[in-house]
Parts: C-alpha cells; sequence; structure tokens
C-alpha cells in the first residue's frame, strides 16, 4: 500500500514537473513563501529494510536543495523574520523558512556545516524529553523489533496474535499495519505501553535511540550560539496533542518552553506540533498556542503559505523534505505550491 501511495505522488510530482504546470499554476497557488520541513540529515544506509527513510534526506541533497535556493529568488529566512513579514504583510519577495523538528544530533554533524556555509539561517524544533534521555523513539524501536524478528507476537484488542516478518516485504507491510494501528489508538498512552512491550520482549532498548539519535544539551547549546540558528519549542514528551486533556495539552507546550529557557538561556517564540496532522494537531491545539502566546506554530498538513495566513500564525503548514523523494525537480514543484494545491482541493489557510 505505501508503494502504490509514493508511486502516485511520485508521479504527480513527475507530471506537475515534466508538463511545466507547476510553473504555469505558480501565480495561482506559489502563495508569498514556505516553510520546509526536515528531520534527520545522514549518508545514505544501503538497508533494504527502512520504513522510516521518508524521515531523512543525505547531506548531498540537502546541498542541492540550499544551491537551488541561492540560485531561486527568494530569501531564506528565520522564523522570526517570517513572523514579522507575515504580521506587516511584507511580501515583495517570496521566502522559504529551513526548519527541523526533534534535534537529531546529525543536524549539527551533517546539516549544520552546509547551511553554515550558505549563511541561510534555520530552526530546530527540540522536544524537551529528547535532550533530559526521557524521549521515547517509539517509531524506530517498533522498527528495530520488526527487523530482527522473523515472526513477532503481540496481544491486540486482548487477543494473543502473531505476525511473520522473515522477509523484507513482510516487515515493511507489518510495520506500515502495526505503526497506522499504533496511531489510531485512543490514547498516545496506549500506544507506548504496547511498544514497551513488544521492545522488552524482543530485548531492543528503547531509551538507547534517543541517547544515541538526538543532540544532548551541550550540543544544542552551541548550535544555539549561532545567530543564524533558532530553537524551537516541540513539546515535553512529543505526544498527539489532540488526544490529551486540555490541561495536558497546556502543560506539553508551556513546560517544554520553560525547560528549554532554562537550559539555553532564551524562551522559545515557535512551535511545531508532535506529528503535526489533522489527528494530531487541531483548533484547539491552534488556539492553545496562541493564548500561550507563541508568536508561530507550525504543522505537517502539506501547503506554502498565503497572506490570509498571517490570521492563523498557530496553524502554519509547512512542505516536507520527504526522504522518499529526493530530487531536486520534485523541491521545485513543490515550492511552486502545484502539488500541495493539488492535494489540498485548491483550498489556501486551513486552520479547521
Ligand atoms: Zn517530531
Amino acid at each position: 500500500m505505501a508503494g502504490l501511495k509514493q508511486t502516485i505522488i511520485r508521479g504527480g510530482l513527475e507530471s506537475l514537473y515534466f508538463s511545466g504546470a507547476h510553473m504555469a499554476l505558480r501565480p495561482w497557488v506559489g502563495g508569498v513563501g514556505a516553510i520546509l520541513t526536515l528531520h534527520h540529515v545522514r549518508p545514505p544506509r544501503p538497508d533494504r529494510f527502512q520504513p522510516n527513510r521518508l524521515l531523512e534526506v543525505t547531506p548531498r541533497f540537502l546541498a542541492g536543495v540550499v544551491k537551488l535556493l541561492k540560485r531561486s529568488r527568494v530569501d531564506v529566512i528565520s522564523l522570526d523574520e517570517m513572523h514579522r513579514r507575515m504580521r506587516a504583510r511584507d511580501f515583495g519577495r517570496r521566502f522559504v523558512c529551513l526548519t527541523f523538528d526533534d534535534g537529531y544530533r546529525d543536524n549539527i554533524e551533517h546539516a549544520y556545516p552546509i547551511l553554515r556555509d550558505s549563511g541561510f539561517p534555520f530552526a530546530v524544533y527540540v522536544p524537551s524529553s529528547f535532550p533530559d534521555r526521557l524521549g521515547e523513539l517509539w517509531w524506530l524501536a517498533l522498527e528495530a523489533v520488526i527487523n530482527k524478528q522473523k515472526r513477532i507476537g503481540l496481544v491486540i484488542d486482548g487477543e494473543n496474535r502473531s505476525f511473520d516478518c522473515a522477509t523484507v516485504a513482510e516487515k515493511r507491510a507489518l510495520y506500515d499495519e502495526l505503526y497506522w494501528w499504533l496511531r489510531a489508538r485512543e490514547s498516545e498512552g496506549e500506544l507506548r505501553e504496547v511498544v514497551r512491550d513488544l521492545a522488552a520482549r524482543y530485548q531492543v532498548d528503547i531509551a538507547a535511540f534517543c541517547k544515541d539519535l538526538c543532540m544532548s544539551w551541550q550540543e544544542i547549546a552551541l548550535l544555539a550560539r549561532d545567530p543564524l540558528v533558532t530553537i524551537g519549542a516541540h513539546t515535553v514528551n512529543h505526544l498527539m496533542l489532540a488526544k490529551l486533556p486540555d490541561k495536558a495539552v497546556r502543560a506539553e507546550m508551556d513546560l517544554s518552553r520553560t525547560v528549554i529557557e532554562a537550559a539555553l538561556g532564551a524562551r522559545p517564540a515557535h512551535l511545531s506540533y508532535p506529528y503535526g496532522d489533522p489527528g494530531s494537531a487541531g483548533p484547539r491545539e491552534f488556539k492553545v498556542a496562541a493564548e500561550l502566546g507563541f508568536a508561530t506554530a507550525v504543522t505537517t498538513r502539506p501547503g506554502v503559505l498565503f497572506e490570509s495566513h498571517a490570521a492563523h500564525l498557530t496553524a502554519l503548514p509547512r512542505i516536507s523534505l520527504n526522504g522518499e523523494y529526493q530530487q531536486l525537480r520534485y523541491v521545485r514543484v513543490l515550492l511552486s505550491g502545484s502539488a500541495t494545491a493539488m492535494w489540498n482541493g485548491f483550498r489556501r489557510a486551513e486552520a479547521a
């Protein structure tokens, strides 16, 4: 299923590019700017089972994107400057913001040197539990369990079930099935319980992913010293906020900001909602972020920014640089706004 969906998306991006439609549509769908989403930046790995590859691009691809942005007539700006332009309706030039979610160590290792050389500002949204080493990167634990087992047992809806995952095709199918089943749980507590249970049963150390892959407070502080870098909040525990009670939503946002301020001496003005899809962040979350005084907050709803987003600064869409589609021509199409306009049925600001 995931493979088919990828083929359709790739086909759409290709045809928008090669038909020239992305250029023809740009004046209507291009908006005033775009915020790009990235996660990991690291060299490619040969493994055939990489269900989380969508979350990583190579340093070479990032360098290509930087070059493309240099050649395009767009301003690459910080989140503060984006906020200023949106408020002041200063839309004389199109702009792009670069944002990285989760605070992975490869950001400082592989992305930072490229961005520093280019002089491009960028933001890193940090879930405070990650540098506190309490984060659970459950999607990686799930991947590791399926990767090392040929068959796994799991209690689903009170029933003991077992799944074959000997071949790469079976591993991919099982990962997709379990990932979306977990994401559909009523509470993220239940999701975490299931993955903790699996990890314990099959000797996968969940805590190790956080320690191995995420920046420490020292590393974040090092990055934060550079005026090109903005550190944003990404809540404390990286939970699907829309599934939490009101009080917890407020605490997740507010406490993460306080912890980051205590660690770095600067209070984050910008927020990224974990997961960021409509099932994880909706109108209530947008309202709470605004009430707490965040200048901007970003989702992962796909789209470029339009003037009308000035009225929805805590519900901003982004364009994801997905590791499955590392072609510069796709980036051109995505920045033109034509692909996301089609995916969104040509609706503009959507804050519901
Ligand atoms: Zn995240």
